[in-house]
């Protein structure tokens, strides 16, 4: 591909390569802590398209490339972007990804596409993220809200989807293509998993995933939702109501419990509610979640060192929080999450307390929180993760006042599916065994993909599974014989 000239970027070098996500432009803190809204500004055409002049169009393959999950044709889709073919640029992202306009936005572009940009080390990486949301986002515009599924020719043969997450949405999209039936089941009352009931609006608008949601209604794909299986109906069920393969994408998504004294008390809450009955509409809540969450005017203690916690931090501020302090047991250096997250948490007002644990919750008594006991760590040797294990100081315990604490340490998988279906084999509290590439479980007809088979992992690792299990079970149908009479 030819490389056109075109205007130099006016580029403040040095900002640019010490925080790679630099250079997005993004609404003041002070503003943005009063909405839900999307923080990052969109590209106009124009800088859109001189962004994207600054990708080199490294040789095939790019590091950018080799870097994405699903591998992006990135290098093609930056050429195409700074011609201003925006269409092409989105049809271009569809043929390897089912979910552009969500993993544009939530992926960690600085550990992926963006992390192996040459351009890095020179004067930052090209935002090849959110150059995506503005190409899919155009093209969703132009298209009047609605964008095709391409769908194939009826082959008769009908597949259930449990779960409705991106390894589900995407295996679906898939699925649809290749001409299968598709029906999706979820125990929530919406479809989008941890989409809808997890990430914040801030980072993912709602109506994104809805608007994605209805591309994949209006190509036929049917959703069920507030049926949980194995619990409503069993996989077993689901053959012998007539599908001829499923998919199991229940992700991994129950809270991990903290063994500590007072966990039961009012005003502590598990990461998962918390982000829920902030961020979602409560007409698609379970009726035990309608009630809003009150924290105006309180001190907000999360507890944790992933993405999670900075998602509840920033929850709290923008619902008026007086004070919002995250406490982890290690430093800085050994959190999980990302930095970027972490980044825009501090910028809209949030603390970090470091080498910190609770080892009680303190309630008053009408068993409201109101102050956590709390010890001061340091580091050991590094224990089988490789960070440094963190050690209690003796002595070091101290009260931290807290009305509100949300518990951010991590999610487990639910054993419920692998418990009701004969012949699933399943390992580490419940994970699926599934193989990586084609998502074919120990049991015949069943595959499996997300975090329900790897652990809490990434929405496009997630939507990866699921497009591979898609070409998987197409292989196992096509294998079954003779089609089934047409639809
Ligand atoms: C708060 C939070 C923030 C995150 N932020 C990011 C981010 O910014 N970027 C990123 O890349 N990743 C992020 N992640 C991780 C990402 O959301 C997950 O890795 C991804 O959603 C996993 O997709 P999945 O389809 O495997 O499962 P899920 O998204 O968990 O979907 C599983 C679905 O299955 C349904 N289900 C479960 N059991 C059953 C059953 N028995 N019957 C029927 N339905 C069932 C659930 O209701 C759910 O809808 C975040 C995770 C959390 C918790």
């Amino acid at each position: 591909m030819q490389k056109v000239p075109s205007e130099t970027l006016p580029i403040d070098r040095k900002a640019r390569m010490k925080i790679p996500y630099l250079g997005l432009k993004l609404r003041d803190p002070k503003e943005r802590i009063c909405d839900f809204d999307d923080i990052v500004i969109p590209f106009t055409p124009e800088e859109a398209q001189r962004e994207a002049s600054r990708c080199i169009h490294c040789p095939d393959p790019a590091p950018c490339m080799q870097a994405c999950p699903v591998h992006n044709d990135i290098p093609s889709a930056m050429w195409l972007i700074e011609q201003g073919r925006f269409l092409e640029a989105a049809a271009l992202y569809r043929e390897t990804s089912a979910l552009p306009e969500i993993c544009s936005r939530v992926c960690p572009h600085e550990a992926l596409c963006q992390g192996g940009c040459v351009r890095s080390a020179h004067d930052g990486p090209v935002l090849t993220g959110r150059l995506e949301t503005f190409v899919v986002d155009y093209e969703r515009r132009v298209k009047g809200g609605h964008v095709e599924v391409p769908v194939g020719e009826p082959t008769g043969y009908s597949v259930a989807i449990v779960g409705a997450g991106p390894a589900g949405l995407a295996c679906a999209e898939r699925l649809r293509q290749y001409g299968h039936d598709v029906t999706v089941f979820d125990a929530k009352p919406a479809p989008g998993g941890l989409l809808v009931y997890g990430i914040p609006n801030f980072k993912l608008p709602k109506d994104v995933v809805f608007a994605r949601i209805g591309d994949l209604e209006r190509a036929g794909v049917k959703f069920v939702t507030n049926t949980k299986i194995g619990v409503d109906k069993t996989i077993d069920d689901l053959f012998n109501e007539g599908f001829d393969a499923i998919f199991i994408g229940v992700g991994a998504n129950v809270d991990a419990p903290m063994k500590v004294e007072g966990v039961d008390l009012k005003g502590v809450y598990k990461a998962t509610e918390y982000l829920i009955r902030a961020n979602v509409d409560p007409k698609i809540l379970p009726p035990e979640m309608r009630e809003p969450i009150d924290v105006k005017g309180k001190k907000v203690v999360v507890v944790g060192g992933g993405d999670t916690a900075s998602d509840c931090l920033r929850t709290s501020v923008r619902l008026g929080a007086a004070e919002v302090t995250c406490i982890y047991r290690r430093t800085e250096a050994e959190m999980p999450g990302g930095e970027k997250d972490r980044t825009w948490a501090r910028e809209e007002g949030a603390k970090y307390m470091f080498l910190t644990q609770p080892v009680k919750f303190i309630g008053n008594e009408k068993g409201e929180l109101t102050a956590i006991e709390c010890v001061k760590m340091r580091l050991g040797e590094p224990d089988e993760s490789g960070r440094r294990r963190p050690i209690p100081i003796e002595g070091s315990n101290f009260i931290l006042e807290a009305d509100v604490a949300v518990l951010a340490i991590g999610y487990w998988p639910d054993e419920t599916i692998g418990k009701t279906t004969p012949g699933l084999k399943t390992h580490k509290w419940g994970l699926i065994v599934a193989d990586p590439e084609t998502g074919e479980t120990t049991r015949p007809g069943v595959f499996a993909g997300g975090d329900a088979v790897t652990g809490p992992d990434l929405v496009v690792t997630a939507e990866d599974a699921g497009q591979k299990a898609a070409k998987g079970i197409h292989k196992y149908l096509m294998s079954l014989g003779e089609k089934k009479e047409k639809a």
